[in-house]
């Protein structure tokens, strides 16, 4: 059976909520000796204990999240008027007094229905991760002696295997090499965010240029022109941030046209509320019709043989920028190739 607390003052109301509920719901009260600590699925609390427990109750839901720990308040007419915005971070429902008991059952119902789709959902994520965890670990070890004894078999014996079964050799590691690469992409995918969001303020400059410095064997590699215009500061997830960066640097490094060294502007203007930044580049372009397509999942435009990739790092984009609260798109570049952009609240 679900259980209910009840977080009312009057004792008489208390009762007769009690009395009404308890054929179908354990109902348990807060005035009882671990209060909120107690396990439970819903909350009803009353105007003048909201003003007591309002901390209590956002803890207890943040604690929860993922999950859905709902809150419906009891309140009159009159008293609503001094809601303020803050009010539907505590609480989802209210209902007027005096309560219709049809109308309680109601509100109940659905808010304890959303809160049986949470815990599926968490379940499911739940049994996504672990299956993301036997991709990123479990998988490993297999791959690596794959690797470790294709590649002895090149090193030591390839003057005794005859021509075409060279070619075989030279497929299984290629092969082998792609495949770690897609594990890592599936693990940075599976696991971005699990930590949680930590904010801290972040000069994007900085931010900027260290992630080329992670990038510069590509970037010598390409002879890539980069100019970077972005003197702001954020109060951001740096780890996600440069998870963004790197990706979308490093495609502008990749979608170019064979004998084309790229050429990126990354730049950034902010206003009150949130901040753009732009990186464009003189690639190769993205068809209108692929524009959003291509934030999806293992979504490529391209063989692998004539661009490297996982088909993952826009989708790693689009996570970070959501989890971020933000958006992420692109357009065509003035001249020629693309420009993708991030909108991000600047706290
Ligand atoms: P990948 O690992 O294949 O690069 P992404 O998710 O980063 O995966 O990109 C998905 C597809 O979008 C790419 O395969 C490519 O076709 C296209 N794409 C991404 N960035 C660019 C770009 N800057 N210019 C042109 N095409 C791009």
């Amino acid at each position: 059976m679900e259980r209910i607390i009840l977080i009312i003052k009057n004792v008489r109301n208390e009762r007769l909520l009690k009395s009404e509920l308890e054929s179908r719901y354990t109902v348990i009260t807060a005035k009882e000796r671990d209060g909120l600590e107690q396990s439970f699925d819903m909350g009803i609390v009353d105007g003048p204990m909201l003003d007591e427990f309002h901390r209590r109750i956002l803890l207890k839901r943040h604690a929860q999240e993922p999950l859905f720990l709902p809150f419906l308040l009891v309140t009159t007419r009159k008293d609503i008027g001094y809601a303020t915005r803050h009010l539907w971070k505590i609480v989802d429902e209210l209902i007027f007094s005096p309560i219709e008991r049809i109308e309680l059952q109601a509100r109940i119902e659905i808010l304890l229905r959303a809160r049986r789709y949470s815990i599926q959902i968490k379940n499911r994520l739940e049994e996504i991760e672990t299956f993301s965890h036997a991709i990123g670990h479990d998988l490993k070890g297999p791959l690596r002696a794959i690797k470790t004894f294709s590649s002895y078999i090149r090193d030591d014996c390839i003057n005794h295997i005859p021509e075409r079964c060279r070619d075989y050799l030279s497929r299984i590691l290629a092969n082998s090499e792609r495949m770690e690469q897609m594990q890592d992409a599936i693990f940075t995918f599976m696991n971005t965010g699990c930590r949680g969001i930590v904010k801290e303020k972040v000069s994007l400059d900085n931010l900027i240029n260290s992630t080329l410095e992670e990038l510069n064997r590509e970037i010598e590699k390409t002879g890539a022109l980069i100019n970077i215009n972005c003197s702001v500061e954020l109060i951001t997830d740096r780890t996600l941030l440069r998870l963004i960066l790197r990706n979308l640097i490093e495609n502008s490094l990749t979608y170019v046209d064979k004998d084309t060294s790229p050429e990126i502007d990354i730049s950034c203007h902010k206003s009150e509320d949130y901040a753009i930044i732009e990186v464009s580049d003189n690639g190769i372009g993205i068809p209108e019709d692929k524009r959003e397509e291509i934030f999806k999942p293992f979504v490529r435009l391209h063989s692998i043989e004539k661009y490297p990739g996982t088909g993952l790092g826009l989708s790693i984009v689009k996570k970070c920028a959501e989890l971020l609260e933000g958006f992420v798109g692109v357009r065509p570049n003035r001249e020629k190739g693309s420009t993708f952009w991030l909108r991000l609240p600047v706290r």
